[in-house]
C-alpha cells in the first residue's frame, strides 16, 4: 500500500525505533507510548485490520502470537502486560495496516469503554 504509513515503516522511508524483525513480522516502539512500554507489532505485508484476517493470511497472525511473548521476556514484562488491536473508527483505529499493541511496564487501568 503506497499511503500506508505502517508500509512505509516497513520499507524503511520512514523510521522507527525497531524492537523485533523477521521476514514476515516487524515490532517497533510507539511515538505515542500510552504506557512505559508500549510497542506495535505489525505484519509485514498489508492487512486492512483484524477485519482483513484470512484464511489465506491467518497464519502471520499466528506468528506474531509466538513473537509476542518473546518481546514481553525481552522487555522485562514478566508481571504481565495487554495486547490491543483497534478495529475501525468506534475502537479508534488511527492506522489502517493491521497492529497489536504491547502495553506494560505498570498497573494498567482495566476500563475498556
Ligand atoms: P491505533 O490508534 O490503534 O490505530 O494505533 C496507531 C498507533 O500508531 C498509535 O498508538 C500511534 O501513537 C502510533 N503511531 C503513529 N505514527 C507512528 C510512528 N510514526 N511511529 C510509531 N508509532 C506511530
Ligand atoms: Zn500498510
Amino acid at each position: 500500500m503506497s499511503n500506508c504509513l505502517f508500509c512505509k515503516i516497513v520499507e524503511g522511508s520512514i523510521p522507527s525505533t525497531k524492537v523485533y524483525e523477521d521476514d514476515m513480522v516487524l515490532a517497533f516502539r510507539d511515538i505515542a507510548p500510552q504506557a512505559p512500554t508500549h510497542i506495535l507489532v505489525i505484519p509485514k505485508a498489508h492487512i486492512p485490520s483484524v477485519n482483513g484476517v484470512t484464511a489465506e493470511n491467518s497464519g502471520v497472525v499466528a506468528h506474531i502470537f509466538e513473537v509476542i511473548p518473546q518481546i514481553a521476556a525481552a522487555e522485562k514484562l514478566a508481571n504481565g502486560y495487554r495486547v490491543v488491536s483497534n478495529c475501525g473508527d468506534d475502537a479508534g483505529q488511527t492506522v489502517h495496516h493491521l497492529h497489536f499493541h504491547i502495553l506494560g511496564g505498570k498497573k494498567l487501568a482495566l476500563e475498556m469503554a
